[in-house]
């Protein structure tokens, strides 16, 4: 089989991690498999190397964030192909630039235009092992870009993509996908797989596991994914096109998110095309705008409430600042404490009352629900922060997904 292997930041963590990551392409070249490599910077350092950027300037060139952050992952794959080597295995370490990857120039969230990598081919062809940073790739005049964080997932499935892999397997620090965060709740069950369709649900709600943009891709080209753990030797889930369950139980999931902000700009003068004013430029200014709730008019009167990332609050607030005055609205008002929790699962479309007994189990926690969006195999609610972890456990236990339940 041609499998490429991913390794996120705890695997290549240290150089002890490091070599215990070489021993398992060891073995897996061993059973007679072709391999391509994808790796993280080393744990933290992303955040290291981000912090020491906004030291300098809170709002340096995003060019020159790309080049710097984009070294972590260089010195990740550097230091594996080394010990690959010194384990007698022939291993090459690559930029994502020299490994093909082609991109736009939307430095920090990079889209991937292309991968040329017939010289991986090659390599793996005669048993060599390419070792590519995953996160970045580069725009058509050389400049350095990266994916958004978590970016290496996205690398490795198009990598698997490009060089016609059979599967994409993903080394982590858990042994799979879990019912929720197994760190948020102990009894957190494992699936031994998931479709595609839930798997991007779980990721886009916050359950951080797998970049969601790593999911749409496998997704359109069905590449079947492996989520794994680096640490023990053992089969995780597999992230795959088929929806397994004959009768699934109500839901397959929780997932949460934390740093949300949410916004309203109050007393609007109800006119068609104040949702477009509103948003044009929220979308303008690059701002990922999430759960919307319009309020019914009132004496021509409207308001209109969503959320935004909480890094997004400070810019958004100024932006609807300068909206109000404009539309004639009355007010502004935002709160940066709240986040989100979602239950997720294909089953729910023949599920009635789902959503009511969500918001059951929410009331009796005495969790007040701030909004509520739904989609056919998800619902999700927003709520203040600090309720986050009660919430879910309640939920996942309410919901029977509890491991021992
Ligand atoms: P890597 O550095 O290998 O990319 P990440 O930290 O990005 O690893 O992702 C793995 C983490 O995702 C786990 O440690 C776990 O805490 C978290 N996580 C969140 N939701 C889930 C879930 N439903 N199942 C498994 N892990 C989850
Ligand atoms: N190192 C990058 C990050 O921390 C990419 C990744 O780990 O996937 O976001
Ligand atoms: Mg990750």
């Amino acid at each position: 089989m041609r499998i490429v292997h991913k390794y996120g930041g705890t695997s290549v963590g240290s150089l002890d991690r490091i070599r215990a990551t070489a021993k398992l392409i060891q073995a897996d070249l061993a059973r007679g498999n072709e391999i391509a490599v994808v790796v993280s910077a080393m744990s933290g350092e992303t955040n290291r190397l981000i912090a020491m950027a906004n030291d300098i300037d809170g709002e340096a060139p995003a060019r020159e964030m790309d080049a710097l952050v984009s070294t972590g992952e260089q010195v990740s794959a550097a230091l594996l192909a080394m010990e690959l080597n010194r384990l007698g295995i022939v291993a090459y370490s690559y930029s994502g630039s020299q490994a093909g990857f082609r991109t736009d120039s939307s430095h920090a969230r990079a889209r991937i235009t292309g991968v040329q990598s017939e010289h991986l081919i090659r390599h793996m062809d005669v048993g060599e092992v390419p070792v590519v940073t995953g996160f970045q790739g580069s725009d058509e005049h050389g400049n350095i870009t990266t994916l958004g964080r978590g970016g290496s997932d996205t690398s490795a499935v198009a990598l698997a993509i490009a060089v016609k892999a059979d599967i994409c397997d993903i080394y982590t620090d858990v042994n799979g996908i879990y019912t929720t965060d197994p760190r948020i709740v102990p009894q957190a069950a494992k699936l031994q797989e998931i479709s595609y369709e839930e798997m991007l649900e779980f990721a886009s709600l916050g359950a951080k596991v797998l970049q969601t943009r790593s999911v749409e891709l496998a997704m359109r080209f069905n590449m079947p994914i492996h989520l794994r753990s680096s640490f023990e030797d053992m089969t995780g889930t597999i992230v795959n096109g088929e929806d397994t369950g004959m009768e699934r139980a109500e839901i397959t999931g929780v997932a949460y998110h934390r740093d949300e902000a949410k916004v309203t700009i109050q007393g609007i003068p109800d006119q068609p095309g104040i949702a477009a004013r509103i948003f044009g430029p929220v979308a303008d200014a690059g701002i990922n705008v999430d759960v919307i709730v319009q309020n019914v008019s009132e004496q021509g009167f409207t308001d209109m409430t969503f959320t935004v990332p909480r890094n997004d609050y400070a810019t958004t607030m100024v932006l609807l600042q300068g909206l109000c005055s404009e539309m004639k609205a009355e007010k502004v008002k935002g709160d940066d404490t709240v986040a989100k929790v979602s239950i997720i699962g294909v089953g729910m479309r023949s599920h009635a009352g789902v959503a009511c007994k969500m918001f059951d189990v929410l009331s009796h926690e005495n969790i007040n629900i701030q909004m509520i969006t739904t989609s056919e195999i998800k619902i999700t609610v927003v709520l203040e922060e600090k309720y986050i972890e009660l919430a879910v456990r309640a939920l996942h236990s309410a919901f029977g997904l509890d491991a021992d339940a």
